[in-house]
């Protein structure tokens, strides 16, 4: 290992997690919100079966005025009966009594059907209520999982960024400047092993010459193609390591999954 360069390796190794840390925590909001999508869903369909319902009592309402309307209408008409004077006129009268009778029972039967109606209403209404709670309990259920994912994520991203800065202390200056800049330049690591004859952070072939020199002096070599400084890192250890993603191998202690 490279006297000069092993404190770095152990300050990207800080890095890499604390940038892992960053895009997991940015990524629960969005997880938080499909998780939510079911309960949306529910509440949706409560609130627009209980619209339905509050529509037939509107319905019913207005009906049930109708009923007092022609209530009060066919009572003047009975009361015209007695001022009738001729047989003509009195089965005339009679006939449109009659009608408005027919009338009436006929807005009564809407008020029925109406309220039939708001009895079904009620029922899919509890219903859709019992089922939103059913999917909030597990909507809350799983946003604690979460909730309790970014807390740990965010002490830990404390203690490594505390951790960060001491190191980057212990660094020599211009190497961590140097470091810096290439980290910044490529976007995640500025430092990359050689695996298998492989620069591990482009992938590309380090010339034979180039491996050997990384492998033997204490010198700074870069890789020819992205210009990574490379170190040798014994080949028995395992290439592409995977890193845990899913909230639920969260909480991990620092640097395990470096
Ligand atoms: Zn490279």
């Amino acid at each position: 290992m490279n006297q000069h360069l092993s404190p770095l390796i152990e300050l990207q190794k800080l890095d890499l997690r604390i940038v892992e840390i960053h895009d997991q925590r940015r990524k629960i909001p969005e997880r938080l919100h499909s998780l939510e999508a079911p309960l949306r869903e529910a509440q949706q369909i409560f609130q627009d079966n209980t619209a339905s319902m509050d529509a037939v009592v509107k319905e019913r309402r207005a009906l049930e005025r109708d009923v007092e309307a022609q209530d009060a209408h066919n009572d003047k008409m009975r009361a015209r009966l007695s001022e009738i004077k001729t047989n003509k006129e009195y089965q005339a009268h009679l006939f449109e009594l009659q009608m408005a009778n027919k009338k009436k029972s006929e807005i009564e039967d809407k008020v029925l059907s109406c309220m039939e109606k708001i009895e079904q209403l009620q029922q899919t209404v509890q219903n859709a209520k019992e089922k939103v709670s059913i999917v909030e309990k597990t909507f809350l259920g799983e946003k604690q999982v979460l909730d309790e994912l970014d807390r740990k994520l965010s002490l830990e991203l404390e203690a490594l960024e505390s951790e960060q800065r001491e190191r980057a202390a212990r660094v020599e200056r211009t190497l961590l400047d140097r470091y810096r800049k290439l980290k910044n330049a490529r976007k995640d690591q500025a430092l990359a092993a050689i695996l298998s004859g492989m620069c591990s952070g482009c992938r590309l072939q380090i010339p034979p010459q180039l491996v050997a020199e990384v492998k033997r002096s204490q010198d700074l070599h870069t890789c020819p193609y992205c210009h990574r400084l490379l170190y040798w890192e014994e080949e028995s250890k395992p290439e592409n390591k995977t890193v845990p993603n899913s909230p639920s191998e969260g909480g991990l202690e620092v640097g395990e999954s470096v």
